[in-house]
Order: C-alpha cells, then structure tokens, then sequence
C-alpha cells in the first residue's frame, strides 16, 4: 500500500502553500486522481483537497466573456444560463462526458488535467509505457492500438487526450487562469495541453505547484455550434473521435470558423487549415469535404485505428453542417 496524507484547505494561499511541497498533488472531486492512486499508477505523498476554494462562481466578465471557476462542477458549468445561451458548444460538450453522477462531481479544473485512457497506462501489468514510466517503451505501438491517436503522435507515446470539455474550451479560443509560487499566469488553451514529443510523461505546460484557477472565454461571435461525439455507446463512453464546431455566419458566407477535434491526439486538435478554407466562402458540401480533408492532412494511423481517419473527416462535415443549419 502508498501511503499518503490528506489536507482540506479553504483559501487559495494555503493551496499554493500545500501544493508546492514536493509529493503533494492537488486533489478535486477525485473521479480521476483516487482511481489512478488505487490501480498504482499516481503515488502521490500528500493530497491537498481544493474542492471548499471559492471558485466555484461562473460570471460575465467586463468585455462581454465569461470567467468559470476551476472548482466549478461540471454539472453545474454545463447547466449555467450564461454557458447554455451564449457558449452551448461548450455546454454540450460537457454534457456528453462522463454521467450525470460524475458531471455532479467533476470539477472544471479537474477535467482539464484528467489523464488519457489509454489500456496500456492504466494498467500496470504492461512493463511498457513512457507516460507512466518514461524510457521504459510504448506498448501501444505494437499493440491493439484503436483508440489511439492518429495525429501529432510520437514514437515514445500515441495516447489521446480524454476531456470532451477541452475539445469546445479549445474551439472557444479559451484561455486557463493559473497561479503558482511564481504569481498568476493565463495560458491559452491551445498551449495548455502538449503533444508527447519525447516527455510523454508530460501532459500539459502546468509546472509542479501550480493552481489552476479558473476558464475563461472571451466574448463568442460563434452563434452556430455544435459538438458530435462519436463513441463505442451512446452514452458514458470517452470519444473515438468528437468534433467542436463554431461558425460565424453571415448570410450563407462563413466569416470565420472553428474546428477542434477530440478523440485523435495528445490535446485538442484544432483543424486550423480547415478553419482557413471555410472562412470567407459560402457552405457547401464539396468545400466541407475538402476541409475535412485538410484537417487530417499527415496523419498516421497505427494497425487498428486507420478507421478514425476517415471518421474524423466525415464527422467533420456532419458537424459543421450541422452547425450551419446543413443537416
Ligand atoms: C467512468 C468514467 C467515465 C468518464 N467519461 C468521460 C467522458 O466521456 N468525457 C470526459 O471528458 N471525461 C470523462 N470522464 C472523466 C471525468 O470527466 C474526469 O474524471 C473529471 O472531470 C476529473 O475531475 P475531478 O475534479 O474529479 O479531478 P481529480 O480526479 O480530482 O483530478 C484530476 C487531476 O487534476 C488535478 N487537479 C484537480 N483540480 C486542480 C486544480 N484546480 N488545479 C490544478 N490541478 C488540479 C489533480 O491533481 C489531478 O491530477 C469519465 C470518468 C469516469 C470515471
């Protein structure tokens, strides 16, 4: 057994001032941490309990954006007025992850930071895993590798990125409110999440210590979205490939578009040359396909999940028809 030891803090200094021991982890509702601790695969020494922070408010900002608190649960995130009327890209997405019992639990700041589900990391009867013990090898590789990533990938890891969350966070041009023994720092995100390169074991830009404190999205000119999950089931199953779609339309014209795709990298995988062959251009089905196509221009698929490169090019086109009134 790892033993470990436990402290509930109540304001954000003392969480700066527990988490930045060395061994201390922050913890949130848990969902994902304890099961990591209980299959041995995290061992952190002390657990610094964030869910009492007061962050938990979802506000208007000033300039027309929104500010979401890291303790924010994902229930009531997805289920804010603020969220289902000016971000529902954003509510729908949450609403797909997980269930309800641990939507009711999950915080926001919890859900950025889950770890990928990939079989080989989570179970440590595989010798082989950089993520969970760097150098050791990528079982993946040369195993069953379907759920696996087919975009920005390396050779020492091509696990995908789980959050549905993350994926609308990404096409919302979101930013994460961070403050750690440096002072606060906001980090767009798109450079919050890292592809694995050669330090798999590192999911994100986060240093050791740091609190993430809060999303926030700037003022959304995107009033056409929508989020598709494509999964094994309906419901409470993470996403073979998911796609955050955004438009802004005038007209039949999209003056601006955004694409993040789920389900296929390391992080959120925002389709930028996609986005660039939509603007300015009236939507139609043989653009659509051409920017889907474009959207996974250099992928590698591994033996099992060629299969995702055409879903992700044809999930693509159902979203974004989708979102434009298409489909
Ligand atoms: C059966 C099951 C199915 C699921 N299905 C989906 C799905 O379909 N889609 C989906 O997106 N997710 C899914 N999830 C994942 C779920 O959304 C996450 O487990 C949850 O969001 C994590 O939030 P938490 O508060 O419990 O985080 P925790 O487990 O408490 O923490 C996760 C990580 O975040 C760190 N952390 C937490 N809060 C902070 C903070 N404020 N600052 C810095 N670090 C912090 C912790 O140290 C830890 O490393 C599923 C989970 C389960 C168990």
């Amino acid at each position: 057994m790892n033993s470990f030891s436990y402290v509930r803090v109540s304001d954000v200094e003392s969480a700066l001032r527990e988490g930045g021991a060395a061994g201390s982890r922050f913890l949130g509702a848990g969902t994902n941490l304890l099961d990591l601790m209980k299959g041995g695969i995290e061992r952190p020494q002390r657990l610094v309990d964030v869910t009492r922070l007061p962050l938990t408010a979802i506000e208007q900002l000033p300039d027309g954006g929104l500010r979401i608190g890291a303790m924010a649960t994902n229930s009531d995130a997805a289920n804010h007025p603020l969220v289902r009327t000016r971000y529902p890209l954003l509510s729908q997405a949450l609403l797909a992850g997980a269930s309800p019992q641990l939507r009711n639990m999950a915080t926001v700041g919890g859900n950025l930071l889950q770890r990928t589900r990939c079989y080989y990391f989570y179970d440590s009867a595989f010798a082989q895993c950089n993520k969970r013990n760097p150098g050791s090898g990528c079982a993946a590789l040369e195993g069953y590798n379907r759920i696996h990533a087919i975009l920005g990938a390396s050779d020492q890891c091509i696990a995908v990125h789980p959050s549905d969350m993350a994926v609308a966070l990404a096409a919302l041009d979101a930013v994460v409110r961070v403050r750690g023994p440096k002072g606060e720092r906001a980090i767009p995100l798109g450079e919050f999440h890292r592809l694995p390169g050669d330090t798999p074991q590192r999911d994100t830009n986060l240093e050791h210590g740091e609190l993430i404190t809060a999303v926030e999205l700037p003022a959304s000119r995107f009033t056409k979205s929508t989020y598709l999950k494509i999964r094994d089931r309906a419901s409470y199953a993470f996403a073979l490939v998911s796609v955050a779609a955004a438009l802004d339309m005038q007209g039949s014209t999209v003056r601006a578009a955004r694409i993040a795709l789920g389900g296929v990298a390391h992080k959120p995988w925002r389709a930028m040359q996609a986005e660039a062959l939509l603007a300015g251009s009236a939507l139609d089905t043989g653009l659509l396909r051409k920017a889907a196509a474009a959207a996974v221009e250099g992928a590698k698929p591994y033996r099992d999940n060629a299969f995702k490169v055409e879903l992700a090019q044809r999930a693509i086109v159902r979203a974004v028809q989708t979102a434009g009134g298409m489909a």
